[in-house]
């Protein structure tokens, strides 16, 4: 951790200072070698806090965009008196967690209840190599697609609108008992290749190789930083066809993230 108590200050880790954790009360010691970035540790205890990683640069350049006093901010659980760091929690009751380290289904599910309202800022630097991204596609979340599948197939990879594949689902279609299947190229889709133009860059699919089922699936917001000046919100949309659900990525400026949760 970033922060401790010395004399009730709080003040960060240099080289010789002892202090006191502002959650626990227990001792720390600063940790200011070479290698990490210089930190508090627990000195006869492990961290109060089981979910807490060591920090990286990332970490703390995510967390110096916000107001120190809103950083490392301690809640205890009331029924189980377990204690845990949020990373920054505004005045507005947002958490939000930078995470570098990879993450259990079961470890974010504990951590997405525990804060009320969480966000996630994942490392994805780590996994890029595993990371392709795919064709944009139109503002899946219009009630124009609300009937159909959006399929990547073919050649989607090379980001060429006219490969995605729309099947309508025939619930809804009273002429048709089965799928039916239409592509930009059919003129029944000019609605959505207009949107697709007014979506612009906003909305693509990806591969992810060993992608991390945790955050596909997590109920808070995750957002990927492959440390550009976007963010990708990994979201999903259900659909009627095979798998039944399928994955998007909507990219959001890293500015106006930070801004919107309080940040400069
Ligand atoms: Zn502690």
């Amino acid at each position: 951790m970033e922060y401790a108590l010395v004399n009730g200050v709080r003040v960060s880790a240099s080289a010789g200072l002892q202090g006191s954790c502002p959650a626990c009360g227990n001792a720390v010691i600063a940790r200011c070698g070479k290698v990490k970035v210089h930190h508090w540790a627990h000195q006869h205890l492990p961290d109060c806090d089981i979910w807490s990683e060591p920090e990286t640069p990332w970490h703390r350049a995510w967390k110096a965009r916000f107001p120190e006093a809103w950083q490392e901010v301690p809640f205890t659980d009331p029924e189980t008196g377990e204690i845990h760091r949020a990373d920054v929690h505004t005045p507005g009751g947002v958490t939000l967690e930078f995470q570098h380290s990879p993450i259990s289904v079961t470890e974010l599910g504990s951590r997405n209840a525990f804060y009320k309202k969480l966000v996630w800022i994942v490392d994805a630097q780590r996994f890029q190599k595993n990371f392709e991204w795919r064709c944009h596609i139109p503002d899946p979340r219009s009630p124009l697609l609300d009937n159909f599948s959006i399929i990547g197939t073919g050649r989607y990879s090379m980001n060429v609108p006219e490969n995605l594949m729309f099947f309508r689902n025939p619930a809804h279609d009273k002429d048709w008992d089965a799928d039916r299947v239409l592509s930009f190229r059919d003129p029944e889709l000019a609605e959505v290749k207009a949107l697709m133009q007014r979506s612009g860059d906003l909305f693509r699919l990806f591969d992810w190789k060993w992608q991390n089922e945790a955050w596909l699936n997590s109920e808070a917001p995750v957002f990927l930083d492959f440390g550009t000046d976007q963010l990708y919100w990994l979201r999903s949309r259900k659909q009627h066809r095979h798998p039944g659900i399928l994955y998007y990525l909507q990219v959001v400026s890293r500015q106006s993230f930070i801004e919107k949760y309080g940040g400069k």
